[in-house]
């Protein structure tokens, strides 16, 4: 098991007079290999469960494991970050240094490799992200809305953790930049064999990519289980707060898709 979490509750402003329970009772095992995708309104918990699964957050109540280490053991809170890395919403916002290369390999430098094998991770990681070799030395500043994004992924990937969570990796992005992502982020997991945690509020995305489901409805888990359950369910969508005005028409277009792609493993019967 890489991800355990056993009856975790997070409470923000834990004792004092905000508290804000955002999570409850959440158990969950995540295994190698693994690609899963995170549903739920917003607010629903779906960031505050992520930061916990790569301890930016610790529980107040309960345990988050990572490959055998527990969250709350701070002096291993960088062997956890190495393991799981987290791809922020607009991760671009957290570009800060003077050159692409500079905030590639910031993450890599830190965790203390050679600079050798710095530079061959950032070649490595700018080869997968399609960020051509020029970019390099300019400003993170002078690049489009799609490049800084992808730059801000390759620092995340240059660390080269088993686990990579995103979330809402194409949030403000044109159809061709999401595509773009999420054919690197269908490579990492096929080719590169990375366990994926992806947060989306669109179900098309998570039905096409993950395998695995995850709905969260006001700080619990609500469904836990496979693409196919989660998205014939209406019901199960409808009391999550998920369902489009037209859901069955999203089905019937899901389904329609993954018979054209052979992605989306509905059998063309049930349309
Ligand atoms: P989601 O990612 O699904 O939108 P979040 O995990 O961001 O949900 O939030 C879960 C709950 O915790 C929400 O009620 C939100 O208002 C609350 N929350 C999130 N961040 C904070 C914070 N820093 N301080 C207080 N409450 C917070």
């Amino acid at each position: 098991m890489f991800i355990e979490m056993k009856n975790v509750e997070f409470i923000y402003g834990y004792k004092t007079p905000f508290e804000k329970k955002a999570l409850e009772n959440i158990n969950l095992s995540i295994t190698n290999g693994e690609f899963i995708g995170i549903i739920g309104k917003t607010g629903s918990g779906k960031s505050t469960l992520v930061q916990l699964m790569n301890g930016l957050l610790v529980p107040q109540i309960g345990d988050v494991v990572v490959d055998g280490i527990n969250t709350k053991d701070k002096k291993r809170a960088k062997e956890i970050r190495k393991r799981v890395g987290l791809v922020f919403q607009y991760p671009e916002y957290q570009l800060f240094e003077e050159t692409v290369y500079k905030d590639i390999a910031f993450g890599p430098q830190n965790l203390g490799f050679s600079e050798d094998e710095v530079k061959r991770r950032v070649k490595e990681v700018c080869e997968l992200l399609e960020i051509p070799q020029q970019l390099l030395e300019k400003s993170p500043f002078e690049l489009s809305g799609g490049q800084k994004r992808r730059v801000a992924i390759a620092g995340i990937l240059a660390m080269d953790p088993e686990c990579i969570i995103l979330d809402e990796p194409t949030a403000g992005l044109d159809m061709r930049g999401r595509k773009r992502i999420f054919s690197i982020i269908e490579r990492l997991h096929k080719e590169a064999k990375k366990t994926i945690i992806l947060i989306s509020h669109s179900l098309e995305d998570v039905a096409m990519l993950c395998d695995r489901v995850i709905i969260l409805n006001k700080g619990k888990i609500h469904f836990d289980g496979s693409k196919h359950q989660a998205f014939e369910n209406v019901n199960l969508l409808e009391k999550s707060g998920l369902l489009p005005p037209d859901i069955l028409y999203l089905q019937h277009r899901l389904k329609l898709k993954g018979f054209k792609i052979d992605r989306f493993e509905y059998s063309i019967e049930k349309v």
